[in-house]
């Protein structure tokens, strides 16, 4: 009753247009009435009724300048004057080039080949694709297996799923898809030795190894050390496999460096690149490769090239977004404000590690975590958190921010705050 209340008393487009839309992960029968919001700007989201939140969020991570940044909104509009799209196929144009170098200059190593792509998921797709025609363009049988980790996930989509967790979200499509050998990450020299015997067992079948680097995001927000990514470059390389980085949620500052790589020395083989790539603004993926990948692909035989090209690749709009997403980065204040965040989460979510029902209290980087045994009402929760004032949306029992990486100190102070209040008041046993 109350939720078809709210739903009259929104704007006519709410009332008129919420029975045709099918929103994500949501139960649409007992799913709470989603919140209609007017504008965003900074690191607020307002509300048509009037409201004012603070995103702990920063949309799924990707709006790594607040929201509404003039930088990147001019870049859009100028861009848009010119022109917003044309096809990828027989044509380039400015943008793309342009941040297909910079991603280039930036990312370590020789990874210097960059394939758009216009979400995460996909990008992660032409990674495996990528990985297992490298194969075969190599003259190996056919190997189509990857390594993947207990916690990890890697998007939505059939492909991407099946490198998920498999106990995750995704669990009802377990038969359905292609089975591939799920380890756990190896974190000591016994896990590296069982990650050894499974590769050493497999390796005739096995296209490669897929992780994301220092925090498994949508799993949980489960952090490992740098260690593991060099543990895991080293087996790849005993076995002679890809290393595939999926760092879609980690790339761009989260994590305290530009690239989560950068922290344990290692290069990939390929890299997926997405969410706060625009700064938040427009759809935009990257795979990004090695130069030995690319060059397994650089043949006379048109069967030795990679058959991908979506519609919408390496669009003109967000590509501008992008590059003016990058100048952003470029005299390192958001790496030092990252750094700031990190101390500033550090303070405020310690009182929590009290609280009764929590388990664990993390920070790395820009990403606090707040871990319950449970949570009962995670409607409830969500609730409680917008009536304080905050948007902040928990993962099965993982509260957690993620801010934009310009939020201050006021408004972390009010986002831990609030978490702090909100699980107390829940009492969770
Ligand atoms: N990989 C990781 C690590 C992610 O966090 C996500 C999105 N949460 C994806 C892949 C999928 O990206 P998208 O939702 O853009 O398809």
């Amino acid at each position: 009753m109350q939720e078809k209340a709210s739903v009259s008393s929104g704007p006519r487009w709410y009332a008129t247009g919420l029975d045709h839309i099918w929103l994500p992960y949501s139960q649409m029968k007992t799913a709470p009435a989603p919140l209609p919001v007017a504008r965003t700007e900074g690191t607020r989201i307002h509300l048509t009724d009037g409201r004012e939140l603070v995103d702990g969020i920063a949309s799924w991570w990707t709006a790594c300048h607040g929201y509404n940044h003039l930088h990147i909104r001019d870049a859009v509009q100028r861009q848009l004057e010119v022109m917003p799209h044309v096809m990828f196929g027989g044509l380039v144009h400015e943008q793309p080039l342009t941040l297909a170098r910079r991603l280039s200059e930036m990312l370590p190593g020789d990874l210097d080949r960059v394939f758009f792509t216009d979400s995460g998921s996909v990008s992660v797709e032409v990674a495996m694709k990528m990985a297992i025609q490298y194969r075969l363009n190599l003259g190996d049988k056919k190997r189509d297996t990857f390594v993947c980790f207990r916690g990890g996930y890697h998007g939505d989509t059939l492909g991407t799923m099946a490198v998920s967790d498999e106990t995750g979200m995704h669990k009802a499509f377990a038969g359905v898809l292609h089975r591939h050998l799920m380890a756990d990450l190896p974190k000591d020299d016994e896990s590296e030795a069982a990650l050894s015997a499974l590769l050493e067992r497999n390796a005739a079948r096995l296209a490669g190894i897929i992780v994301e680097p220092l925090v498994q995001g949508a799993g949980g927000m489960r952090f490992h050390d740098p260690s593991v990514l060099t543990r895991l470059r080293r087996v790849a390389d005993r076995f002679d496999l890809l290393l595939i980085l999926d760092e879609i949620f980690t790339g761009f500052g989260r994590t305290g460096t530009m690239f989560a790589c950068e922290a344990a020395g290692i290069v990939p083989d390929i890299v997926t690149l997405s969410k706060a790539l625009t700064g938040g603004t427009l759809p935009l993926a990257a795979t990004v490769a090695r130069r030995k990948v690319f060059d397994a692909f650089w043949s006379d035989d048109p069967m030795a090239a990679l058959m991908h090209g979506p519609t919408y690749m390496a669009n003109a709009l967000a590509c501008a977004a992008a590059n003016a997403s990058l100048d952003l980065f470029e005299d390192g204040e958001r790496l030092r404000q990252v750094a700031r965040i990190e101390q500033w989460l550090t303070a405020g979510l310690a009182p929590c590690g009290d609280l009764p029902g929590v388990t664990d209290v993390r920070i790395r980087g820009a990403i606090g975590v707040v871990e319950l045994v449970r949570i009962d009402d995670l409607g409830a929760l969500r609730r409680a958190f917008v009536e304080r004032g905050a948007f902040i949306r928990p993962i099965g029992n993982v509260i957690y921010l993620t801010p934009a990486l310009t939020i201050g100190e006021e408004d972390v102070a009010f986002l831990t705050r609030v978490i702090g209040e909100v699980v107390r008041d829940a009492r969770h046993a």
